[in-house]
């Protein structure tokens, strides 16, 4: 692996289906260990590292402000934890007033306790939110009593540590996804100009179908006389801790920029540009991303370039965890909130039990394969293996890049990417296990200010 490469990756200006990346968002906040006994008093398991610099009234407000949320019962405190779910849904739909439609919005959840980024243009809605439970799930359904998105996909997923956002962005954006050179110019509204999407199980039996040896093996295969071409429109980062067996890592680390079956030459191999060379009209291209709209975006503009057989994976991978658990999925899928990471058992749901799918089972032999020369699961310092397939943010509050590091070189760099970060002045400090850091804010407006 070359690591110069690796380590000029940044995550602050990209994102697909998100707007700032992974970013400013740091994990759960310790502070949700937190703990309450019966006389009401707040205390920390043992060995969880806080702020001393925090007063401890600031702190007491935020844990009452936070999930665990304090019910009090006939006088005496008693601790219920309140579910808390991330809520995604998209669609392209003519929307005339989409200021209107932003108004209405805000007015539905004025009283409700909701995060996250609810984008809205004339092309349609996207939006991931967190929230608990009930208000997660009334905005969803409220929002499908709107015959224009009855049928819309709302896909959900747990967050065990309250808010996966740290507040609610609702507002009308020229860009439902980021994209160089934005996407009003883009035919979203019309379904012929979209790939074609496939539910999970017909997505499943496809891969099957394909010559998994052939997908296994190395680079030439992505070119010359293929029928079917398995393409990863996501970042390389999020390529790095999961995605389906056989895709190669995308060149790229932003989304935004992507000029896949943009080359010159396209006659010619090239590294950066798994299209290069394709047969636009023999060759089944399938194309994957989390949720599905950056897919849904990219395959316009690859039809206006000639390619004809167009397959997206329907709500993205998200959804076939949810409806095929992990079968041909290898490691966790990359999300742009606070949780960053989530192991194919998140989606583990009733009916797949049932099927008696294995759910988070990894076949070792492939990730022997996975593993072999490539920047899966490695550390980007030391390029060994990790344990916890999960990014975490340079320690550094300036420099805040998002990169995968093995417990060994955190402890040694104090959670930097690098030891120049190890001499910045504002040094978020590393948390126990797998906790990240409090959410960004807190650092700039408390802990670092003076
Ligand atoms: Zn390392
Ligand atoms: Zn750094």
């Amino acid at each position: 692996m070359h690591l110069s490469s690796v380590m000029a990756m940044r995550a602050t200006s990209c994102g697909g289906n998100v707007h700032r990346g992974a970013f400013l968002f740091a994990a759960p906040p310790p502070i949700s260990t937190h703990r309450q006994n019966k006389k009401g008093a707040f205390f920390a398991p043992k060995n969880l590292s806080l702020f001393p610099s925090l007063n401890w009234e600031k702190r007491r407000s935020r844990i009452i402000g936070c999930c665990p949320r304090v019910h009090r019962v006939e006088g005496e405190a008693i601790e219920e934890l309140e579910e808390f779910l991330v809520v995604s849904f998209y669609k392209f739909v003519l929307i005339k007033d989409p200021e209107a439609e932003v108004s209405k919005h805000q007015a539905f959840l004025e009283e409700r306790d909701i995060h996250g980024r609810i984008y809205v243009n004339e092309q349609g809605i996207n939006a991931q939110y967190s929230g608990p439970r009930k208000d997660a799930l009334a905005y969803a359904k409220w929002l499908k009593d709107d015959h224009k998105f009855t049928d819309i996909l709302v896909q959900t997923s747990p967050s065990l540590n309250g808010h996966a956002f740290p507040r609610l962005k609702l507002r009308y954006k020229p860009s439902l996804v980021q994209f160089e050179g934005g996407t009003l110019h883009l035919p979203l509204l019309d379904p012929s100009m979209r790939a074609t999407p496939l539910p999970p199980s017909e997505w499943r039996k496809r891969l099957e179908v394909a010559n998994e040896d052939d997908m296994q093996s190395e680079k030439e295969n992505f070119v010359h006389n293929r029928k079917f071409l398995l393409l990863d429109v996501r970042n390389g980062y999020e390529w790095d801790i999961g995605h389906f067996k056989g895709a190669h890592r995308p060149n790229v680390d932003c989304f935004r920029g992507t000029s896949f079956g943009f080359s010159a030459q396209e006659n010619q191999v090239s590294d950066s540009d798994p299209l290069a060379g394709i047969d636009k009209e023999n060759t089944d291209i399938l194309m994957y991303c989390t949720g599905g709209i950056r897919c849904d975006v990219y395959s316009t503009i690859l039809r206006q370039r000639g390619f004809q057989n167009l397959y997206t994976l329907s709500g993205g991978v998200s959804n076939y965890l949810q409806s095929e658990g992990s079968d041909k999925w290898i490691g966790n899928l990359f999300v742009f909130d606070s949780r960053l990471s989530l192991p194919p058992s998140t989606y583990k749901s009733e009916e797949n039990e049932e099927k008696g799918l294995e759910i988070g089972y990894q076949n070792e032999q492939i990730l022997e394969m996975v593993y072999h020369n490539s920047t899966f699961a490695r550390c980007y310092i030391c390029s060994s293996r990790l344990v916890e397939f999960r990014h975490r943010n340079c320690a550094n509050l300036d420099c805040n890049r998002l990169f995968l590091c093995c417990t060994n070189c955190v402890q040694e760099l104090r959670g930097c990417c690098c030891s120049d970060c190890t001499n910045s002045s504002r040094l978020r400090p590393v948390l126990q296990g797998s906790q990240r850091y409090q959410k960004w804010h807190v650092y700039r407006d408390e802990v670092f200010r003076q």
